[in-house]
């Protein structure tokens, strides 16, 4: 059978891609291993995390806050099983969905490991597909510690944290990034006690400072202990846990249940024969150009084994971009665009330059705030911690950089991605009249207040 794409990967890269080529008129395939489609994102990633940290956000609100709304809950109870379940089913009907788009875009799922046997053929069960063009998008897999392997029992992947099959007492996180910090949450509000031991002075490298250090004391508030510029040496096996040693600046020794390994992913491409081939790897990451094509030119290659931040949605947009690329048209990705999101609770949420990105290229900036304190909807809410940050540069003060740390981050940014890709200034934002009271009007009055025309601050 000789197809005119091929994509070997159904995460939000490969399937976006497949259904986009297809839409496009061309014959395609997609190749999965695993037996549900969806990838990292749908089954150990983006989903099962949300839903946890759903779940759990609610168990922590009626705990903890909804007695300042005049709501008493007594002997409010986890059923851990249920909440895993629900988890479960959440996943299910999304990876579902996406076996559903396969067959209204008329791809044909193939069940099977993919291997090149030539540039223009891969064997699948013993089965050899040809095809003129192949998306690869394989994937990422987490970066285990030399001296630790995972079981995902007691030391555990991100994919061990999110099936655990009871809630721990002690958990020590190794690594304060985007994942460490997010399912030590879930778990933080579950009753474990949470350890997180960074190398680094700070967490969530690469988010600007001031929401770093904001997100760090309102963790630190919610009972997570941390450990900076602290790094893992040792680890010993004790009462089915394990001791663990630490080196750096605060050298000490814990014990803990389950030791949560969030170091890092690596790009993913085990058993595809790219050597064979003579497809080049840079650091384990497919080299590609600016139309995503790798060193032989008709296979491509998108999301997480291509450099970039590890982002589903960053995966999708590559993929569209690709099958058009392929199918003839102009297909591009405007990474400036790109948010990143932490689903802590408040959630951070970023797009553009830091503000340590912007003057390091020499910009012109000005920066504007506004506090959730002074927010209406905020208060209403009794959810005021955070803040939402602004940085204009330029003559015009066109939008080059969102920072917020607050209630509804994750969906506040997209204000901040519309203005960048249309590239709207601070004071477009600061005058275009927002419904009140909306937890938006804080970009609004941070733009304002970056001009000084703000009436509310
Ligand atoms: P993947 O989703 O990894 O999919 C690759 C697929 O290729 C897999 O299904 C794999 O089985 C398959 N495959 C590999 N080799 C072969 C082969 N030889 N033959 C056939 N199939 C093969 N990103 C966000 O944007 N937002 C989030 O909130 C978020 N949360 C996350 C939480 C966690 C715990 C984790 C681990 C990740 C999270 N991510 C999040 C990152 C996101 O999941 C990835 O960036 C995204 O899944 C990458 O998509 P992809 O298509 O490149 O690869």
């Amino acid at each position: 059978m000789k197809y005119d794409v091929i994509v070997i990967g159904s995460g939000p890269g490969g399937y976006v891609a497949a259904n986009r080529a297809a839409q496009l008129g061309l014959k395609t395939a997609c190749i999965e291993k695993e037996k549900s489609l969806g990838g990292t994102c749908l089954n150990v990633g983006c989903i099962p995390s949300k839903a946890l940290l759903q779940s759990t956000e609610h168990y922590a609100w009626l705990q903890k806050e909804s007695k300042n709304h005049g709501i008493e809950c007594a002997d409010v109870k986890v059923d851990f099983t249920k909440m895993m379940q629900r988890k479960s089913e959440v996943v299910k009907g999304l990876t579902d969905g996406v076996a559903g788009l396969f067959k209204k875009y008329s791809v044909d799922r193939i069940d099977g490991t993919a291997k090149f046997t030539s540039k223009n053929s891969v064997d699948v069960n013993g089965q050899t597909l040809e095809a003129a063009n192949f998306i690869i998008a394989t994937g990422s897999e987490p970066i285990a510690l030399p001296f630790l392997p995972f079981d995902e029992k007691t030391v555990v992947s991100s994919t061990g944290a999110l099936a655990l099959p009871k809630i721990p007492k002690k958990m020590a996180v190794i690594g304060g990034g985007v994942i460490g910090v997010e399912i030590a949450s879930v778990y933080s509000r579950l009753g474990t006690e949470i350890t997180i031991i960074e190398m680094l002075d700070f967490i969530c490298a690469g988010m600007d400072e001031s929401l770093s250090k904001s997100l760090l004391q309102i963790l630190k508030k919610q009972g997570l202990t941390f450990h900076l510029g602290t790094k893992l040496a040792k680890a010993e096996k004790k009462n089915g846990g394990f001791v663990l040693t630490l080196e750096g600046k605060e050298p000490s020794s814990l014990e803990t249940e389950v030791v949560l390994v969030a170091i890092g992913r690596r790009p993913y491409t085990k058993g595809l024969g790219l050597e064979e081939i003579g497809l080049k790897l840079n650091k384990g990451f497919i080299e590609v150009n600016g139309n995503f094509q790798s060193s032989i030119p008709h296979i491509y290659a998108i999301g997480d084994l291509i450099e970039g931040p590890m982002l589903a949605h960053k995966a999708s947009e590559e993929g569209v971009a690709a099958a058009e690329i392929i199918a003839g048209k102009q297909g591009q990705v405007n990474y400036m665009a790109i948010p990143n999101v932490i689903y802590t609770h408040p959630e951070v949420a970023s797009i553009g330059l830091t503000e340590k990105e912007a003057k390091e290229k020499n910009l012109d900036i000005i920066i504007g705030n506004c506090a959730f304190r002074a927010n209406p909807r905020a208060r209403c809410a009794g959810d005021t911690d955070g803040f939402v940050k602004v940085i204009g540069a330029g003559l015009k003060k066109h939008l080059v950089g969102m920072h917020i740390i607050g209630p509804h981050a994750s969906e506040l940014i997209s204000e901040g991605m519309m203005a960048i890709e249309k590239r709207a200034n601070l004071q477009e934002i600061a005058q275009s009249p927002n419904a009140h009271p909306t937890f938006s009007e804080a970009i609004k009055e941070a733009c304002g207040q970056a001009l000084g025309i703000s009436v509310n601050l």
